[in-house]
């Protein structure tokens, strides 16, 4: 992998999260409380206000402070899951890393996020796009192709039934609905993929 454009990622992650931020909020009043859109596009609009202080800092320390500030500005179940996965990859990567130190690191923030969720795949959360994610990318496949991934992924929790978070309090109510934080993993996974494909 070749450097990636910190501000150009960031901004890509921002936008498609205020974008989307009714939709996911949507998603999350059918199963939630409906606070997943607006509690999103708080912490990615944060990180993008201190995207020119971050721009310089060597990948790791980026996404470590990202991370951080999704933390303190999300809120939530989401904002400390969201927040881990991304403190993790940035603990876990070297300053510049090739795709095989990329999947390595998910594998490890993806257990961080589930350790700290009491989670696993198939219980209907973000962790159901993830893990397919970090599979794609240690299989190789193109940013593209990880993108569509991560959108198939987030549609397959619709049949599911939630085991975790608010929407478990649904029990079968949950079932035919798309888990909101499955598709806000999506959305991030698709805007880094696209920045991703244009620094190859
Ligand atoms: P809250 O549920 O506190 O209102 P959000 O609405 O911001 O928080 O986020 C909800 C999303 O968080 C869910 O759609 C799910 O993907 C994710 N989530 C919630 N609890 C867990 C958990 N224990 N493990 C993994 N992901 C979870
Ligand atoms: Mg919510």
């Amino acid at each position: 992998m070749s450097k990636i454009d910190l501000p150009a990622l960031i901004d890509a992650v921002a936008d498609t999260i205020s974008e989307h931020a009714d939709e996911l909020t949507a998603l999350d009043q059918a199963i939630g409380d409906g606070d997943h859109g607006l509690n999103m596009k708080r912490g990615f609009e944060a990180v993008r206000a201190e995207s020119a202080a971050l721009a310089g800092q060597p990948l790791p320390e980026v996404l470590r402070a990202i991370g951080t500030k999704l933390v303190m500005t999300v809120g939530g179940a989401s904002g400390p899951l969201f927040g881990t996965l991304f403190m993790s990859i940035g603990k876990e990567l070297p300053t510049e890393p090739s795709r095989a130190d990329l999947a390595a690191a998910l594998a490890k923030a993806i257990s961080a996020v589930a350790a700290r969720g009491k989670s696993q795949a198939g219980q209907k959360t973000m962790l159901d796009v993830l893990y397919p994610v970090q599979a794609a990318v240690a299989a190789g496949k193109s940013p593209g192709d990880v993108a569509d991934v991560a959108d198939g992924a987030a549609e397959a929790t619709k049949p599911l039934k939630a085991i975790r978070g608010r929407a478990s309090f649904l029990g079968d109510r949950s079932i035919g609905h798309v888990d909101p934080g499955a598709r806000s993993s999506a959305l991030i996974v698709r805007a880094v993929a696209k920045v991703m494909e244009h620094s190859a």
